[in-house]
């Protein structure tokens, strides 16, 4: 039978809220899903709204491996406002609501798509960084990982490995890279009955299809998003929706909100 979505708004339709505390409250392990949307109010813009990174740069023609590999100069000029974007930014108040979430003892993973290391820096420890991380350059030939300077986001110079003097590309997952942690990631997703999904389009995959893994064991999807999606109008795999409650609004508003209340005995 097709899922019908339970919409909360804040400060104007909040009817299924307490409905959402509750059964938030009687499952015991949440894992947690977030992409670009998490990390918009902090400053970064996501990729795909006007005024995003792939709207100035397209993914095929400088995000991919091949591309890194033949035009490595070319391939920086997007890793360089990548990282520029990212530069000096702060968590906010839905990062950490997720790192208090987490150190109430609630939280088995929070998966991210994002390279910021946001939730890092606002308290989370058990990250997960499927597409990568922009603090560090990453050799391709050697291996070698050292940190990002400051020096590598301005001028036009392709950074060199330390070790071997290969270019080297930010540690971030290219198109034509195999995405991090997927092992640890399905295994523990196999033990929770509940994922909060915040801020992504549900349209890379596979970070789309994790939420199929909870719901096809009977568990449960909260969707936070300005917008609806993939995973709330039903389009992913062609099926019906996969979320129960869907948070209406800015990150910032909605998680505070719901882990407010989880965490109010
Ligand atoms: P996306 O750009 O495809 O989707 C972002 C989603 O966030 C959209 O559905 C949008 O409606 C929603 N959103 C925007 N503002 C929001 C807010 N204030 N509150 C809640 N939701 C909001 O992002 P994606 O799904 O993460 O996929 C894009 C890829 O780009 C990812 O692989 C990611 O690695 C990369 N990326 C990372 C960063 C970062 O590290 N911060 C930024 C941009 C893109
Ligand atoms: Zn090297």
């Amino acid at each position: 039978m097709a899922k019908k979505v339970k919409v909360i708004v804040p400060g104007s339709d909040e009817g299924h809220l307490a409905e959402a505390v509750a059964r938030l409250r009687a499952r015991s392990t949440v894992a947690v899903l977030t992409g670009a949307g998490i990390s918009v109010e902090s400053g970064i813009p996501d990729f795909r709204s006007p005024g995003g990174l792939w709207t100035r740069f397209s993914p095929e023609e400088y995000a991919t491996l091949d591309v890194f590999k033949r035009d490595p100069a070319k391939a920086w000029k997007l890793y360089r406002a990548l990282g520029r974007s990212i530069e000096g930014v702060e968590p906010n108040a839905a990062h950490r609501a997720l790192a208090r979430l987490e150190s109430a003892g609630s939280v088995a993973m929070v998966v991210t798509q994002n390279v910021d290391g946001l939730h890092q820096a606002a308290g989370s420890r058990k990250v997960i960084e499927m597409h990568g991380d922009h603090q560090h350059v990453q050799c391709v030939r050697c291996g070698w990982l050292g940190p990002v300077a400051p020096s590598h986001l301005v001028g036009d110079e392709v950074p060199l490995c330390a070790e071997c003097s290969h270019p080297v590309k930010p540690n971030v997952v290219l198109f034509g890279e195999a995405v991090r942690g997927m092992g640890e990631i399905s295994r523990c997703l196999d033990q929770c009955e509940l994922l909060l999904v915040v801020g992504t389009s549900a349209q890379v995959y596979p970070a789309a299809g994790l939420p199929a893994q909870i719901e096809s064991r009977g568990g449960l999807i909260y969707e936070f998003n300005v917008e609806e999606t993939a995973l709330t109008r039903g389009s992913v795999f062609g099926g019906s929706a996969q979320t129960d409650f869907f948070f209406r609004g800015k990150a910032t508003i909605t998680l505070p909100l719901l882990v407010d209340l989880f965490l109010e005995k």
